[in-house]
């Protein structure tokens, strides 16, 4: 009996585990068509230290290539992307997205998703008393990935005085920062 030293290839691996499992391996096989593919644009991808124009195939939620002049033939969709950038999600550390509640606010999705920003963190627009709302209203239904710094303050922003909850006696910060000022 023989003994076989390992594969020395991952193409030797997997096609001695194919032949294991009965399976046919075809040399060249070609990878199914892609889903998507995003044409022509300028990649730029920090981790790989690739910035190139080149050709992204996705398939399904996964990118299966990136390379120069990927065949459209087949693709479901191809967008052209000549003259713009192809990035992974970017990350934007600093937003306020607590929409319709904190009035510097604006809508995650459209400030952020639909420019490029996959991922995003509020800036303290909710406190304590707030953050509940902030994860139901705006962390749970955004596209956007939302993570939140948690402001210090109960509620952050000055509650109308003539809503009676126990918000509303929560001094504002001007009203505390004229207070540290008198004292
Ligand atoms: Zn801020």
């Amino acid at each position: 009996m023989t003994r076989q030293g390992p594969a020395s290839t991952r193409r030797e691996f997997l096609a001695a585990t194919a032949a294991t499992l009965g399976l046919t391996v075809t040399a060249g096989a070609q990878p199914p068509p892609a889903d998507l593919l995003i044409a022509g644009g300028r990649v730029i991808d920090p981790a790989s230290g690739l910035s190139a124009v080149r050709d992204v195939a996705i398939t399904g939620s996964r990118i299966t290539r990136i390379a120069a002049n990927l065949p459209a033939a087949g693709a479901r969709r191809v967008v052209d992307a000549r003259g713009h950038l192809v990035t992974p999600g970017l990350v934007d550390l600093h937003v306020h997205v607590y929409d319709a509640v904190v009035p510097i606010s604006i809508d995650a999705d459209t400030a952020c998703l639909a420019r490029g920003t996959t991922t995003a963190v509020d800036g303290g627009s909710a406190g304590a008393s707030t953050f509940a709302g902030f994860r139901k209203h705006v962390i749970a239904r955004s596209r956007t990935r939302v993570f939140a710094w948690l402001n210090i303050s109960r509620s952050v922003w000055p509650m109308p005085t003539s809503t009676p909850t126990c918000a509303s006696s929560i001094p504002t910060w001007r009203q505390r920062r004229s207070t540290r000022t008198a004292t």
